[in-house]
């Protein structure tokens, strides 16, 4: 299987286009999935990604009016997604794998079913913390740069209990994440740059940025990487916003910057339709911009912004 480095490079100096999808709730079907596959395969997807949630804890309310924990999962599992996307559209899928509400032991148990499936590419995430959590607290691995750490011990052909494989696998190529504005528990930017760089020297192939709605602070954050010795593609993740409740929940949660411009657009909003408006419009400006400036590739964060990122995609590519 191809992947994801040898995909943006095959588009002859386009700017390549990927997107996500969330695994559906338990119980339903993957018509969401495939509505957005199918909405958005016009615009030729080099990859997908599919994204991996921790634990959700799923309460039942009883007779007394007490609620009582039924379940500690909520999603079908993102392998079995993955395999059905790559099985019917034939489009590279690249899986989140991601340490919180994971051992190791199920992660070794996610790589050996990848491999079964010829499912070859994926990122490589700590995961965030669960809601029911104060502080991220981990079952298996602490960060992403220690789940890198098994994932490169089984390309290497060796399992978690030292034993070696009998049969010579195809090594799994994998982007991790990367914070132009901080992650939100880092002191400072020079700490996660640090992190990053250990990211790319222990064999990331590429870093994907959270998202960011000034492209100034990618442009300052690729700069900075580029003087720290990280030399891998940095893709930028870029959001179409949707809610007008997102002017304030996307900074809180992502630590994310909202220009004065577009706050400013959103709180004359008077509905979440005319948010989406908003959320087009500066998203279209982002990806021209980002285009004009030759990124290799937008990865576009997309869950629940289907139609907002195809008008994206008509306009700016
Ligand atoms: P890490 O790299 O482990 O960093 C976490 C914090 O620890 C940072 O502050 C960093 O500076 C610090 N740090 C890193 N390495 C070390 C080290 N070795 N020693 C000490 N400190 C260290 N979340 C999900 O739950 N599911 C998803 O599918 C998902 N997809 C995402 C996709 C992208 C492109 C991005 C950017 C994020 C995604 N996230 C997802 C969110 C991500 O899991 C969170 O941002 C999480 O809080 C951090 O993940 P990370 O891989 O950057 O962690």
């Amino acid at each position: 299987m191809i992947n994801v480095i040898e995909k943006i490079q095959s588009t002859g100096g386009k700017t390549a286009f990927s997107f996500e999808l969330l695994p559906p709730l338990k119980g339903n079907s993957l018509d969401g999935v495939y509505y957005t596959i199918d909405t958005l395969r016009e615009f030729d997807p080099k990859y997908i990604n599919i994204t991996t949630h921790r634990s959700e804890l799923v309460y039942r309310k009883k007779p007394d009016g007490s609620s009582e924990l039924i379940a500690h999962r909520n999603r079908p599992g993102t392998v079995a997604i993955a395999a059905a996307i790559q099985h019917k559209y034939n489009i590279p899928v690249v899986p989140h794998i991601i340490c919180s509400g994971f051992t190791k032991e199920e992660t070794e148990y996610a790589l050996i079913d990848l491999q079964i499936l010829g499912i070859n590419n994926l990122l490589l995430l700590r995961g965030d913390k669960g809601k029911h959590e104060e502080v991220y607290t981990p079952v298996g691995h602490r960060y992403a740069t220690d789940l890198q750490g098994q994932v490169n011990r089984f390309n290497q052909g060796f399992f978690l209990d030292g034993t070696e494989m009998n049969v010579a696998m195809q090594p799994f190529s994998y982007g991790m994440a990367c914070y132009p504005e901080k992650h939100s528990e880092a002191p400072d930017l020079e700490s996660d740059l640090k992190y990053a760089k250990m990211k790319v020297d222990a064999g990331a192939d590429y870093l994907v940025t959270q998202m960011f709605f000034d492209n100034q602070k990618y442009y300052d954050f690729v700069e900075k990487c580029r003087e720290a010795g990280i030399h891998v593609p940095i893709i930028p993740g870029i959001k179409p916003i949707t809610l007008m409740s997102q002017l304030t929940v996307l900074p809180k949660i992502f630590h994310t910057h909202i220009p004065d411009e577009l706050a400013e657009a959103l709180r004359v909003c008077k509905t979440d339709e005319e948010a989406v408006e908003v959320g087009v419009e500066w998203c279209i400006r982002q990806a021209k911009d980002l285009i004009a400036h030759g990124v290799p590739s937008i990865h576009f964060y997309s869950l629940m912004a289907t139609e907002s990122v195809k008008r994206v995609a008509q306009a700016a590519y």
